[in-house]
């Protein structure tokens, strides 16, 4: 699909709000746009926790000096075209926002090469205005590079932490979408130094490993739950591999990372008799719905979802980790209405 502006009455549909808060989001909404855009390797730099610099280069389709050009405004978009796409959403992005959001309030520099042929282009951007649209060599796919986030917007750096705690940040949102995502391959600088290169891999028990290490994850016990509208591919650690924080609480729905939240209560449920206060279960939940029974459309950072049967889906994962953890499952609701 090309790029397009969406129509007034689709733009007035989307959940608005803040999309770039804190370098982190950047990170995650520049990893989205190399993975919808089918890269196969992905490269990110920080500098400064992101604040002076964040760079994320991909092998995937580019954008020829054109869709440069609209990608950088405001509500354009390859993703999405009607209101009936907006129900069943199968990109990570799909809002046309973050590229300009980005661009209002950094230094951006977009260099792209399309796969299907045509030269190199490249784009500057400084509180949104192109401040240079002239031809660069490139390898086919798309670099973007931000520096300076928030120079010009006072009342956003200050609420900015230190560099360290905006790079763990920034790494937080890397390492969810790198375990979401085992078949692309990525490598990670910050600060100068590499803190993850990854192959692409075959599965997401093997990029578990690479990220966790295979002692971690040798002890992780594989549940797989194929249902009418739902697959679930379930990792559980034991409960003596509790974490003091919920950090290592992952759930990716098609590919995106999403909040655990009272999705996953049905799970602590089930770890509960065996953890005391304060130590919270690791787990790893890779959930295929059919995207009609999805709201992704619900959250500017699409970190929230609203599923239809929500209730199928707490089933289905307390159903699983009765089946790691080795308990009995008490009952048991009919399968979702699809
Ligand atoms: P969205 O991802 O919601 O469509 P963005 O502002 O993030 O909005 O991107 C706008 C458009 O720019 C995308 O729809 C896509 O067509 C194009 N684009 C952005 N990043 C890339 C990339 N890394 N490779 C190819 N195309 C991209
Ligand atoms: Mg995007």
């Amino acid at each position: 699909m090309r790029i397009r502006r969406l129509e007034e009455q689709l733009i007035r549909k989307i959940a608005a709000g803040e999309v770039v808060d804190r370098p982190a989001a950047v990170v995650k909404e520049l990893i989205e746009n190399a993975l919808d855009a089918q890269a196969t390797r992905i490269q990110v730099g920080l500098a400064g926790g992101g604040i002076d610099l964040i760079r994320v280069a991909d092998d995937g389709v580019g954008m020829t000096p054109e869709e440069l050009r609209l990608a950088v405004e405001r509500h354009t978009t390859s993703k999405l075209e009607s209101e009936e796409d907006l129900r069943r959403i199968r990109t990570l992005g799909f809002r046309g926002e973050a590229l300009a959001a980005i661009c209002a309030v950094a230094k951006v520099r977009l260099l792209s090469r399309p796969r299907e042929g045509g030269e190199g282009h490249q784009l500057v951007v400084e509180g949104g205005r192109v401040v240079a649209d002239r031809p660069a060599p490139r390898a086919p796919g798309t670099t973007v590079e931000v520096r300076e986030l928030f120079y010009g917007v006072p009342a956003r750096r200050k609420f900015l932490k230190s560099p360290s705690a905006e790079a763990r940040a920034a790494l937080g949102a890397v390492r969810r979408l790198v375990l979401a995502h085992p078949e692309v391959g990525f490598q990670v600088h910050s600060e100068g130094r590499r803190v993850l290169d990854l192959p692409p891999v075959d599965a997401p028990r093997a990029r578990i490993c690479q990220v966790y290490g295979a002692a971690f994850c040798q002890r992780l016990v594989e549940v797989e739950l194929i249902e009418p509208g739902y697959r679930l591919l379930a990792f559980f650690a034991p409960p003596e591999a509790a974490r003091p924080t919920r950090v290592d609480q992952h759930l990716f729905l098609g590919g995106r990372p999403v909040q655990p939240g009272p999705l996953a209560a049905p799970v602590y449920q089930v770890y509960r008799r065996y953890l005391g206060r304060g130590a919270h279960p690791a787990f790893f939940l890779y959930l295929d719905v059919d995207p009609e029974l999805v709201d992704v459309n619900v959250h500017p950072k699409k970190e929230e979802v609203r599923f239809r049967g929500e209730r199928a889906v707490q089933d289905l994962l307390r159903r699983a980790a009765l089946r790691a953890l080795g308990g009995t499952v008490v009952s048991l609701s009919p399968p979702p209405a699809t």
